[in-house]
């Protein structure tokens, strides 16, 4: 199936993207070097979606703990650097868990884990990993793929209490897909399950990433300034509301009623969202499986200490069931920035919640009493707050409970068939992924439109296929 584009009506755009998050601002940059008049609708007053950066008392802090992948695509790679030069810092990563009572270094090392763990935790690993050989890999839940592969003890003391976190349910109704997408995270485990076993030092992963020297949002911001010197029409507080398909182009319009028509939209927007403003409108059973997509949603905590760094590590990564932080990260250790200031620092708290717990009510003092008594249980430095800040998101992952790909599928094949409409990005394609991903879908979707101007529907569906089988990387 093709779509052929109308080429440059008066008034008119050949892509209309929606949403300036990494995909949406990489797409209208490649189709405007491509020579297409682009215009791109942002809901927010700024660009970068979740991969944006704010600054917090003159400390400039990312939407939780974002790393670029070493192992992204060479292409994007090279892209990236010739965007951010010498501010794309390559770092070594300094993260941690908490796992029982100890702190472990991530990437895992198997002589600090034989030395810190329990010995009745220690022995039921080696016991799982010697038997590993023998476990079956298939089961159609979270638990029971992670079980299989990195074993019961370690699911119980880390992935079990995680996946509660960080999905609001536990594994057990958790869809498998979930497990497979994290094939690359469970490995660095399993890696370091058998070094213990067989008396092996070392590390089971080197743990490198890259980081821009401002903040990971360097990196959209760059993109978005590479994206107004190709011509384009870049528009913030611009919330789509509405997207109208007719026979010959399409018409989008925004809660303050501005019209703009192109031949071709691609949409960042959350699948549900999409199936409630297009026109012409799903079926009944496409808005009802749309209603049953959901996602998880996040507070993320800013607590500023006067005193200078807070601890030497990046992050630390909390499955701990008596508290609903997932994970604190510093953001100035992220990256070697001369500027940052020396005299404060600033925690970044994320809790996955949902928007009806108790916690997505809680004023931002509060918040920042449940850090403090996160730190004290599990045994942090405390801060001396000079300040809180909270930011609270109401769509960060897409929940995938078992049975969602029945829902999914119902959906995504009413929003495949529209005319001139292509989704992409986290919430178009109801994916879980990284930046790196989300760029590289934006490239795909814009080399599928051929130099006549019709989108290459074909080309588009084996690229899906390529970021389905992806997995997520252990950043
Ligand atoms: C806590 C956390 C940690 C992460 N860690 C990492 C990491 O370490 N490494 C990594 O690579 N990635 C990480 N990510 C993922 C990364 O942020 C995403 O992959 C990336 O932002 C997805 O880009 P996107 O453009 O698809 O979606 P988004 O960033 O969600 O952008 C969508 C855009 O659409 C806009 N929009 C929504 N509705 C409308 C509307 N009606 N009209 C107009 N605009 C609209 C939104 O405002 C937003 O700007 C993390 C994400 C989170 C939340």
């Amino acid at each position: 199936m093709e779509d052929r584009l109308i080429s440059h009506m008066a008034g008119s755009y050949d892509l209309i993207v929606i949403g300036a998050g990494p995909a949406g601002l990489a797409a209208s940059w490649r189709a405007a070097q491509r020579g297409m008049k682009v215009a791109l609708l942002e809901r927010a007053d700024h660009v970068g979606g979740l991969a944006a950066s704010f600054d917090v008392v003159g400390v400039r802090v990312d939407q939780g703990s974002h790393r670029l992948d070493p192992h992204a695509p060479p292409e994007l790679l090279t892209d990236l650097r010739g965007l951010l030069g010498d501010d794309l810092q390559q770092r070594r990563r300094s993260s941690r868990i908490r796992v029982g009572d100890e702190w472990l270094s991530l990437p895992f090392r198997a002589d600090e884990v034989s030395r810190r763990l329990p010995a009745s935790l220690l022995a039921r690993v080696a016991r799982d990993s010697a038997l590993s050989a023998f476990r079956r890999a298939e089961s159609d839940t979270y638990a029971g793929v992670v079980r299989s592969r990195v074993g019961s003890a370690l699911y119980d003391a880390v992935y079990g209490p995680l996946a509660e976190k960080f999905w609001g349910m536990s594994g057990e109704n958790i869809s498998a897909e979930h497990a497979r997408r994290h094939t690359a995270r469970l490995g660095t485990w399993r890696v370091a399950a058998r070094a213990l076993t067989r008396g092996r030092r070392g590390r089971a992963d080197v743990g490198g990433y890259y980081y821009p020297r401002t903040g990971f949002g360097e990196l959209v911001e760059t993109l978005s300034s590479a994206a107004t010197d190709s011509g384009v029409d870049i528009r913030t507080e611009a919330e789509v509301d509405r997207v109208r398909v007719t026979e010959d182009e399409v018409e989008v319009t925004t809660q303050d009623g501005d019209a703009i028509t192109g031949g071709l939209v691609f949409s960042t927007l959350p699948l549900p969202v999409l199936a409630r403003i297009a026109r012409p409108a799903p079926s009944l059973t496409s808005i009802e499986s749309s209603a049953r997509l959901r996602y998880r949603a996040m507070i993320l905590v800013y607590v500023v200490h006067r005193g200078g760094r807070w601890t030497r590590h990046d992050s630390h990564d909390i499955p701990d069931p008596r508290t609903p932080v997932a994970r604190i990260s510093e953001p100035v250790n992220y990256r070697d920035n001369p500027d940052d200031p020396t005299d404060r620092t600033v925690l970044c708290a994320e809790i996955p919640c949902s928007m009806t717990d108790e916690v997505w009510g809680l004023d931002d003092e509060s918040l920042a009493d449940l850090v403090d008594e996160t730190l004290g249980l599990t045994g942090l430095p405390g801060v001396d707050r000079m300040h809180v800040e909270t930011r609270r998101i109401g769509q960060v992952y897409p929940i995938y409970r078992a049975g969602y790909e029945r829902d999914f599928s119902d959906v995504d094949t009413w929003a495949r068939m529209i005319r001139r409409v292509v989704t992409l990005g986290r919430q178009g394609l109801f994916v879980l992924d990284n930046i790196d991903q989300a760029l590289l879908m934006a490239y795909d979707a814009v080399d599928a439109i051929r130099d006549d101007g019709r989108f290459d529907r074909y080309a588009w569906t084996v690229a899906r296929e390529r970021f389905h089988r992806s997995t997520d990387p252990p950043v």
